[in-house]
């Protein structure tokens, strides 16, 4: 039986809700860059999102396992990527 390790996992993602907003997903950009991740989602769903920061800016990252696709949001500020990725936890975009 897998061992809980509670302070790895994220929230859960909550279901797209009734007229949610479409983010629009990008293929990864610029790589070379140090990326930090803020905050994430819990990897036991097949899809997790990740809060990311890098040169100033923020993005969300989205990782599809079963897919083996990896996009992002296009870059923008801090606390915008911030908002769009507590929309996305709330099923208010995606
Ligand atoms: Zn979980």
């Amino acid at each position: 039986m897998a061992r809980e390790i509670p302070d790895f996992h994220g929230p859960h993602v909550a279901p797209p809700q009734p007229g949610h907003l479409v983010v629009a997903w990008y293929q990864p950009g610029r790589r070379a860059l140090r990326i930090r991740v803020v905050s994430w989602t819990c990897e036991c769903r097949p899809t997790t999102y990740e809060l990311c920061g890098a040169a100033g800016q923020g993005f969300v990252r989205r990782t599809d396992r079963d897919k083996r696709t990896v996009h992002e949001t296009s870059w923008t500020l801090t606390a915008a990527a911030g908002h769009t990725f507590e929309q996305i936890l709330r099923g208010e975009a995606q």
